[in-house]
């Protein structure tokens, strides 16, 4: 970072800006967390100038030795981390891994189902604005409208129904845990492959405190940058190992070309980091804090869709405080409190107001939060967003953001020297 100080002071100066964002800031979204910088040291390194087509021992260019046991001690340790036969490492992102997976199963016009957006999906889930939801016939299931979780009779009738070629299960604001053998049944009785999509808490997964999909699911995808605590990435598993080969396939040549090997050697640090025992320890805090956090909020007079959180997120129904989405995150935000608006399920508000707001507590565990920590974090944000007239209650709250964040330094020994 010196050398780059030294040669570009515009980026030095942004990366320097955006290290003091993210110290000063309460990181509350849900599918953010912070790297150690044993990753961030790989992510920065001259792996980044290696060519590498082609997997560990079959690439199409020289000099791929040293790659090659980076790129095998990554899908090692995933194999390992998920009990998985095959990994794929080099899907650039989650949307990289999933179109990957949709090239090897599908062909155009087949129809998928996964969960609506606006109930918890992720774009790549058959959005119409997403490949996913151009090239294929898309059916939706969505959440129980009186439970506002998921409704296994409700998915069974429409797999039954829509006959699709492919579930996906797995989500982006859904809080209950996941029945990954109950979705195995119903992709089994009408004939269809199932993709579990844990790019939110593959941590949870690994660690034991969320059942693995690996045993029940044909393909596994995942991020490795959220509750995983890895490099910005994606990640494909299987136990199958002639479906592994056409996976492999679909990554490259089908979708991406040459592997970012420098991602790759910080996701085999980031996996190593996770086959630790305080990686469980941490996934174990990152729950119990969700909790707390959402009990406070229930408890200051808040609704926390589908009651609570089993994982390490929760989507806030603010329609008691008579608020949208779009304006609790920017209430939020002057405080230094960063979140995003979300929609909730059957929400009346367009997903750019929304009635909702999801919370996660990934980010603010691994700087080292507990319980105490988010319990008074509920406090703030239900004091800012329950007087979002009252002037005097800003500055308190920035006050009471700067006391809980400094208390939990960020990256101590990073340092950005600009030159005079
Ligand atoms: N799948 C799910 C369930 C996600 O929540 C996300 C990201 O938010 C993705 C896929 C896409 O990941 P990426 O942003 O790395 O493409």
């Amino acid at each position: 970072l010196e050398f780059l100080a030294q040669t570009d002071r515009a980026i030095a100066e942004i990366i320097q800006l955006e290290l003091q964002r993210q110290r000063d800031h309460l990181e509350l979204i849900a599918s953010e967390n912070f790297t150690s910088a044993a990753v961030l040291a790989a992510q920065g390194s001259v792996l980044t100038n290696k060519y590498a087509e082609g997997l560990p021992k079959k690439r199409y260019y020289g000099g791929c030795e040293l790659i090659d046991r980076a790129e095998q001690l990554a899908i090692d340790r995933a194999k390992q981390l998920f009990g998985a036969e095959m990994a794929n490492v080099q899907p650039h992102s989650g949307a990289q891994a999933n179109f990957a997976v949709f090239l090897a199963l599908l062909k155009p016009g087949d129809t998928i189902m996964g969960m609506d957006l606006s109930h918890g999906g992720h774009l790549t889930h058959g959005s119409p604005v997403n490949v996913s939801g151009k090239w294929f016939n898309v059916v939706h299931y969505t959440v129980n409208k009186d439970t506002e979780r998921l409704d296994y009779d409700q998915i069974l009738e429409l797999a039954r129904k829509e006959r699709p070629k492919l579930i996906i299960c797995g989500y982006s604001a859904y809080s209950r845990t996941i029945d990954f053998a109950k979705f195995r049944e119903i992709a089994d009785e009408v004939g269809a492959y199932l993709l579990a999509d844990i790019a939110h808490i593959a941590g949870l997964v690994v660690t034991g405190h969320h059942p693995n999909p690996i045993p029940h699911c044909d393909v596994v995808t995942t991020t490795t940058h959220k509750t995983l605590r890895g490099p910005r990435g994606g990640l494909i598993l299987t136990r199958d190992p002639e479906l592994g080969k056409k996976l492999n396939k679909a990554v490259f040549p089908g979708t991406q070309g040459g592997p970012l090997e420098h991602v790759v050697a910080a996701k085999a640090v980031a996996f190593g980091e996770a086959l630790k025992p305080e990686f469980k320890t941490y996934c174990a805090h990152v729950i119990a804090n969700a909790q707390t956090l959402a009990k406070r909020l229930v408890e200051r007079g808040f609704k926390i869709i589908s009651g609570g959180t089993d994982n390490h997120l929760m989507l806030v129904d603010l329609r008691p405080a008579n608020m949208t989405g779009k304006t609790a995150e920017r209430l939020l935000g002057e405080i230094q409190v960063t979140t995003n608006k979300n929609t909730i399920p059957f929400d009346p508000e367009s997903p750019f107001v929304t009635s909702g707001l999801r919370l996660g507590s990934p980010a603010m565990t691994t700087r080292g939060m507990g319980e105490a920590e988010f319990s008074e974090i509920g406090n703030i944000i239900a004091d800012r967003l329950f007087s979002p007239e009252d002037g005097a209650i800003a500055p308190d709250c920035l006050n009471r953001v700067a006391q809980l964040r400094d208390r939990f330094p960020l990256y101590p020994h990073l340092n950005i020297p600009l030159p005079a």
